[in-house]
């Protein structure tokens, strides 16, 4: 029962071409562009000009968050607003420590170095991160027995932006070693209205206040989402509008793309309704449920769940997920379940 991750409109994974700035022009390049996150926003300020002032690198900055809150974005941005390159990474595509090394040797002094799923860094890469985050220096030992030769590499002060879906499975020397460590919260409807009204402008669509508050508030909480629905509502309003966004026409296509009013989408409504009818509303282990739908469980757990969670539909406990009263309402199921 896979589904079609890349077609999935509410899908918030990253697809590389976003990456890329000149392939995203919606990205937002300085703090006053940067929508929300006003606490995040406002500490991270504070650090950034203090660091200025001492004419010294920012502290290591750790972000987390469900994926599309925007934490690449900021990171490009920390590294605007220090004016310093950025150069970016991940976890997983750092494999060996020679790989680290290699990155870590090239910087500049003050550069951002951003890696996200930070926590998926492999144990031996880790080990030789931390006396770079530390001391800024790193020491390599190259070949066996006899043969072997110690290196000790002084680095540049670097900052690391480090970004995760989930703090708590970050090893705590690595999450020790982050000055600043801010978490991203989902958006609301009103944030969310302002950037599909802001990327519109970008984009150059037609759209309404009505059109941009339904798109808003289908996107659960993510602005990746709210963005990716803006384009596909705009297919829609070409075709049935002459390209003009408004309530009507944002109904219509997101009916079409079958995301509801709650921006539910199909998977979501599958994954609710395998806990009513097969565990009678839970609780159930995430391993269990995640088996029963063909999903992953670190797909539940930061994509689906948070936004679930958020709306009141699912509760986590210890002995596992249970459905609330308000999804069966929503989902046209009695409550309490037989
Ligand atoms: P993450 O790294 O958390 O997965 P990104 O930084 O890649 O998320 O953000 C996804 C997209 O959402 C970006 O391309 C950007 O267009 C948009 N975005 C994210 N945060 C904001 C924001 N605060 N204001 C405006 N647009 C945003």
């Amino acid at each position: 029962m896979e589904f079609d991750f890349e077609n999935r409109i509410t899908d918030p994974e990253i697809i590389a071409d976003e990456m890329l700035e000149s392939e995203n022009p919606l990205r937002p390049k300085s703090m006053n562009e940067y929508i929300g996150q006003e606490k995040v926003k406002e500490n991270l300020a504070v650090f950034i000009q203090a660091a200025k002032m001492r004419e010294e690198s920012l502290d290591h900055v750790l972000l987390y968050g469900p994926p599309g809150l925007g934490k690449t974005t900021l990171a490009g941005i920390i590294a605007n607003e220090m004016n310093v390159n950025l150069r970016i990474t991940s976890g997983p595509a750092i494999e060996k420590p020679g790989d680290l090394a290699a990155l870590l040797t090239n910087m500049s002094e003050g550069d951002v170095l951003f890696i996200d799923e930070i926590h998926r860094l492999s144990r031996n890469v880790e080990e030789i991160l931390y006396p770079s985050m530390e001391d800024f220096a790193i020491d390599i030992v190259t070949g066996k027995g006899q043969m072997a030769a110690s290196y000790h590499l002084p680095l540049q002060h670097f900052t690391l932006v480090g970004a995760t879906t989930r703090a708590g499975q970050l090893t705590a020397p690595l999450r020790d070693r982050f000055g600043v460590v801010l978490r991203l919260e989902l958006y609301t409807p009103e944030e969310l209205s302002r950037i599909v009204k802001r990327s519109a402008g970008i984009l150059g669509i037609d759209i309404d206040n009505d059109g941009a508050f339904i798109i808003a508030s289908r996107s659960r909480g993510t602005p990746r989402i709210a963005n990716r629905m803006l384009k596909r509502v705009r297919d829609f309003a070409e075709v049935i509008n002459h390209g003009k966004i408004d309530g009507n026409t944002a109904n219509i296509a997101l009916s079409r793309l079958e995301v509801d009013e709650l921006g539910l989408d199909n998977n979501d409504r599958r994954m609710l309704e395998a806990i009513i009818k097969f565990y009678k509303g839970g609780p159930v282990g995430v391993e269990t449920l995640a088996a029963a739908i063909g999903e992953e469980a670190v797909t539940i757990e930061d994509v689906y769940e948070p936004y679930l969670m958020q709306i009141g539909f699912l509760n986590r406990t210890p002995r596992g997920r249970c459905i609330t009263a308000a999804a069966c309402e929503h989902l046209g199921y009695p409550y309490p379940i037989e």
